[in-house]
């Protein structure tokens, strides 16, 4: 920016400082406000408009527009040129604001005689408060600085509209236009669970005090100093003993640390400080222009990369303001809701576990760095709420009910007494289950029954201890590629496999071969933009098109395994063909160890993954050929049914325990046992008690499940009559109905059969 116009913006907010710290009602101070901001601006009209209860955008002062129109014209958010601005967060240039389609003619304001119009949004904790636009009669186009100059004076409107002066206090009790009732809100599960709680607004907590100054070089020191600091502190968490131990969240952070370095965050930064903003004040402006940006912006990577940037943000105000936040502020609720727009990474690790209760996003994806970190701390997370912010306030009592994916707000006693019998039964049963720990899956008629557990985070195998699951029954090995800033490499990969098996100890572990693509992508291999990613490039088709990276992998995996047992499978195999290429991959990789004279493996199994159901139909060619064979029921129910299974809409339309699924996958068993191939099922229906029962009915032996289910799973089968059930099913393939859920729940109620939902 030329150094005469920051000394120009100096100077305006100089001026609307003064006035902000002068006299006068708010009212008053606001009529001002607009008066100096038209001048400044060489503009013939300023107007401020005011978000109000209901979503309706109110003009609360103007210069130039007829001032019988204050408080009387009202825009729906959407509606209008203002309306527009407030709907997408984003500033609107135009030289000729009627001839838009979005104009909307009040003639109360008599603003027919002005052509020209620059509207900016007016933000503050993620939330569009108002909009403040100048207008001129002349046809023109706001240069870059006016815009830029608009923008910060919108901050100071912030600022005045934040302080709850303008409004009453009751109104803003209503939040945007909710009454104080109970409310529900739902969204897309991203952690299962129950919390209890209150609501706090995660980006609330940060206060500027000071948002001008006439010092920009003093302002730069701070900066520089706080940003040397924010580093070091990043530096010490990657450090701390708990982070080591965990070590995908420990790579979350360091992905993290190099956006603190981020240069065109920092540049932003230091413009608007040349622009008359106090550091933190500089810092919170980039913060609120990356939230508008957030919500423009569809690629899932860059988004979560600027949610990174605002975490820092956050960090960066505290460091400049010396305030803390998180686990350390005793001002917090004991029992904390987190609701945000979205997270980065380590902001969750700022507050005291024990506090931390539940997480709530507006936005937020099951793969978003924030939700694996939110997994590992075990805290239930509901993602994609439509209006969360807008919706609850701070303090609100909140119930979060991850499993279904819902929200009671300011629920009523009934609720919350449900709740809380829900979360001592939870607790009672957890203890229950720890107390079964040692003891063997075996049915009432003798039937041993696998148990094994999905993994993907270290984490996840500490819970091999904790539930006493026999083993590892699918490793994810993308999980920990997810969420790294590079592809790892074969040095990096054998390190984290050798964890995998030493902290497995004595107990099976079957490797999957990176299942990439679909929802689950990595941020430095996205070459790829496709309609239906499910059915994509994916998985295996993936690995034999890149088959570097294959052969990396499977290498890493036989070094890691030396002396001891390896099992592979291949995910979303479509055909025997695609196996039998695979193996000979895997094939070179054993015989250039043992060219090398590397120590190999002491068995190796290999093995596939019935996810595409056209596989069915190769079995005859597939059985003879492979070690085992493991169900993906996640997949292969979405593929046979054509459901996508990361939609909620259709999430419930098909039940897995449908006829038609049970009978293919009973089918599957006894080719299976005809061919003498091991059998597994690993998709989520394993965890859950009554489809992991309808399993056992069919003939599966051997199941792998989320850590968490296990306990609930063992119960089950210690209280089940196999072959009662088996004699029942037989009854039920062929039945035409839509699901055997019911009949299945009748016959576990009436055998005494231990069913509770996980
Ligand atoms: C499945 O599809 O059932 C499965 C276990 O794999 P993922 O959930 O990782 O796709
Ligand atoms: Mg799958």
């Amino acid at each position: 920016m030329p150094r005469a116009e920051m000394s120009g913006h100096r100077r305006a907010l100089r001026r609307l400082r003064r006035i902000m710290a002068g006299s006068g009602s708010p009212q008053e101070r606001l009529d001002r406000l607009v008066k100096v901001i038209a001048e400044e601006m060489a503009a013939e009209v300023c107007s401020v408009y005011v978000m109000r209860a209901g979503e309706v955008l109110e003009l609360f002062a103007t210069e130039g527009l007829n001032p019988d129109a204050v408080h009387k014209t009202r825009l729906r958010v959407g509606e209008g040129l203002v309306g527009t601005v407030a709907a997408t967060a984003r500033p609107l240039n135009l030289p000729d604001a009627q001839s838009h389609p979005q104009f909307s003619y009040r003639p109360e304001t008599g603003e027919e005689i002005y052509h020209s119009l620059l509207g900016v949004p007016i933000l503050r904790g993620g939330r569009v408060r108002g909009v403040v636009v100048i207008q001129n009669q002349a046809l023109r186009v706001y240069d870059d600085e006016e815009i830029e100059a608009l923008d910060i004076i919108a901050v100071v409107m912030a600022e005045l509209i934040a302080r709850e002066e303008l409004i009453s206090p009751e109104e803003r009790t209503t939040a945007q236009g909710n009454a104080i009732l109970p409310t529900r809100l739902t969204g897309v599960k991203i952690n299962g669970g129950l919390a209890v709680g209150e609501a706090v607004l995660h980006m609330t907590r940060v206060g500027v005090q000071q948002m001008f100054s006439d010092d920009p070089d003093e302002e730069h020191v701070r900066l520089a100093n706080a940003l040397s600091s924010m580093h070091s502190e990043l530096d010490q968490m990657l450090e701390m003993h708990e982070l080591s131990d965990v070590g995908e969240h420990r790579d979350v952070i360091a992905t993290y640390r190099q956006f603190a370095e981020d240069r065109g965050w920092v540049r932003r930064i230091r413009e608007a400080i040349d622009g008359g903003l106090t550091a933190e004040a500089a810092v919170q402006k980039v913060q609120e222009d990356n939230r508008a940006r957030m919500s423009q912006i569809s690629d899932p990577y860059l988004r979560e990369r600027l949610h990174d940037l605002e975490d820092l943000a956050n960090r960066l105000v505290q460091h400049l303001s010396g305030t803390t936040i998180g686990g350390s502020d005793d001002q917090l609720p004991d029992r904390v809701v987190l609701l945000a727009r979205n997270m980065g990474p380590a902001e969750l690790l700022d507050y005291q576990p024990g506090r931390l209760q539940g997480l709530l996003l507006e936005e937020g994806s099951p793969t978003s760095h924030v939700a694996i970190v939110a997994r590992a701390l075990n805290i239930p997370v509901i993602g994609m709420v439509e209006g969360l912010l807008s919706r609850i306030d701070s303090l609100d009592p909140v119930v979060v009910d991850g499993d279904n994916a819902q929200i009671f707000v300011r629920p009523g006693e009934d609720i919350l007494q449900m709740a809380a019998s829900n979360i001592e039964l939870q607790e009672r049963r957890r203890e229950a289950y720890a107390a079964m720990r040692g003891e063997p899956a075996i049915s009432r008629d003798g039937v041993r029954i696998i148990l094994n557990v999905n993994a993907g985070l270290l984490m996840d195998l500490n819970g091999l201890d904790e539930s006493g699951a026999d083993g590892i029954g699918l490793y994810r090995t993308e999980i920990p590629f997810m969420v790294r800033a590079e592809f790892p490499d074969v040095e990096t990969q054998t390190e984290l496999y050798r964890n995998v098996l030493a902290q497995a100890g004595d107990r099976p572990v079957m490797f999957r071969t990176l299942d990439i693509g679909g929802d689950k992508q990595l941020p430095y291999f996205r070459d790829v933009l496709e309609e239906n990613p499910a059915m994509g490039w994916r998985a295996i088709r993936v690995g034999l098109d890149r088959p570097g990276m294959l052969r990396r992998q499977l290498r890493a995996l036989i070094r890691a395994s030396e002396g001891r047992k390896l099992s592979v499978m291949f995910p979303m195999v479509a055909e025997v063909a695609e196996f039998i290429s695979a193996k000979k991959i895997l094939d070179m990789e054993i015989a250039r160890a043992r060219a090398r004279d590397a120590k190999l493996p002491t068995e190796l199994k290999v093995g596939v993954m019935l996810e595409v159901p056209g596989l069915m139909w190769q079995l005859d060619a597939l059985l003879p050929i492979i070690d085992f064979l493991s169900v993906g029921s996640n997949d292969l129910f979405q593929f046979m049914f054509a459901t996508d299974r990361g939609n909620p809409r259709v999430a419930d339309r098909y039940d897995v325990l449908s006829p038609g699924l049970l009978s293919l996958l009973r089918s599957l068993v006894r080719r299976c046992e005809d061919a003498e191939v091991s059998l597994s099922l690993c998709g989520e229906m394993a965890g859950r008690p009554l489809e992991a029962m309808a399993l056992i009915g069919m003939g599966f032996r051997n199941i792998s499940m989320p850590p968490a289910t296990i306990g609930a799973v063992k119960s089950m089968v210690r209280s089940l009559l196999v072959a009662s059930l088996r004699d029942y099913l037989e009854t039920l393939y062929d039945l035409p109905d839509h699901s055997l859920r019911e009949k299945l729940r009748s016959f576990s109620r009436d055998h005494g059969v231990n069913i509770v939902d996980t």
